[in-house]
């Protein structure tokens, strides 16, 4: 089947084109016609050293990137990578059904993997003087050395759970509340956790209402979960309605119903540089920014979580505001631009400058 693209192109289904790995003596033909191209007689000493076997050099594996300092405006910003799920069923937590196809040949024309989907999870942590802000904590430590990366990654940037003073909770799944409980009590003890009421009207009511979503987890135990986290952390919950503002007017709450019932975004703003987290908005880089009416199976509330991303997507697309993106490649700063009759994900490039 062809891929429609926004602009009404048709392309073949089958785009993707394995790179072959070049032999060794191709690979060393290639450097020779290099260094002869830039009138380089002698080959770089660790390279000689790989072709003469009585001095191997072992090539150092480079760390894992997952920490990534920027700024907004004058505030310090860092983008912390708390690991990654991979969906094994592909396509298959995405809905509607009879769109898994062309979510699968959107997938296909990028180049993306579509024998697994992965999540990334990333953690915002903003600094300005003595206050420390997090946004959401990731899975918290577990068995699973994928995930729960949070620890250690603030241990990087020398912060220690001590300092952070502020935490914002956008909803109550364990991706991103499960990191603020650590043996059973708060994972920062002096920070206040500041969270929509009506998300935590949702998990604390009788009967939470899942009725509406196509989840398929165990859902009594993701409501025994996120009250028993709410519950660790009551003393440092604070609630907040849409619109309000913290830190003298830097972050700026906005509610973002649909995925769950009191799901938030956040603009954090200094001076005239901003950065909007849309969170939960988007789960993956390609398929929602393509059609917004494509959902992930987690939504509480599908047709609203659809509008909320209509109307978010579509206003960062018209002030092309920078972003950033919970679920989103990692480190998740980037720009929604439109792309014909549909977005796109633009994702800023890695910087070290500052
Ligand atoms: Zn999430």
């Amino acid at each position: 089947m062809a891929v429609s693209s926004s602009f009404g192109i048709s392309s073949p289904a089958v785009t993707t084109f394995p790179m072959p790995s070049p032999s060794s003596s191709s690979r060393r033909q290639f450097l020779k016609t290099s260094a002869s191209v830039a009138g380089i007689t002698a080959l770089p000493r660790a390279l000689a050293a790989q072709e003469n076997p009585a001095a191997p050099v072992k090539a150092r594996s480079p760390n894992n990137p997952f920490v990534y300092r920027f700024n907004i405006g004058g505030f310090e910003a860092w983008s912390i990578s708390d690991g990654h799920l991979l969906f094994n069923d592909r396509v298959d937590k995405m809905w509607p059904p009879e769109k898994r196809e062309d979510m699968k040949q959107e997938l296909i024309a990028h180049g993306e993997r579509t024998d697994g989907i992965p999540l990334y999870v990333n953690l915002l942590v903003v600094r300005n003087g003595r206050e420390v802000v997090l946004f959401d904590s990731g899975f918290g430590q577990r068995p699973n050395p994928n995930i729960g990366w949070l620890a250690e990654g603030l241990k990087l940037i020398g912060i220690s759970p001590d300092q952070v003073t502020q935490s914002i909770l956008s909803h109550g799944h364990a991706d991103h509340i499960a990191g603020f409980v650590d043996g059973g009590k708060p994972a920062f003890p002096n920070s206040a956790i500041r969270v929509l009421k009506a998300e935590v009207d949702f998990w604390q009511s009788a009967q939470p209402d899942f009725s509406k979503s196509h989840r398929r987890d165990n859902i009594p135990n993701l409501i025994k979960s996120a009250r028993n986290a709410l519950d660790i952390l009551k003393p440092n919950l604070q609630l907040h309605k849409d619109g309000d503002q913290i830190l003298n007017g830097a972050i700026t709450f906005e509610a973002a119903p649909g995925h769950t019932d009191g799901h938030c975004v956040l603009r954090i703003t200094d001076g005239k540089e901003s950065l909007f987290h849309f969170m939960d908005v988007a789960h993956n880089h390609l398929l929602m920014f393509k059609d917004p009416t494509w959902f992930i199976e987690f939504d509480h509330l599908p047709e609203v979580a659809v509008a909320t991303r209509r109307r978010i997507f579509r206003r960062l697309a018209a002030t092309r505001e920078r972003a950033y993106g919970f679920h989103l490649p990692w480190p998740g700063i980037g720009r929604i631009l439109p792309d014909g009759d549909a977005l796109r994900w633009e994702g800023e490039r890695w910087s070290w400058g500052s």
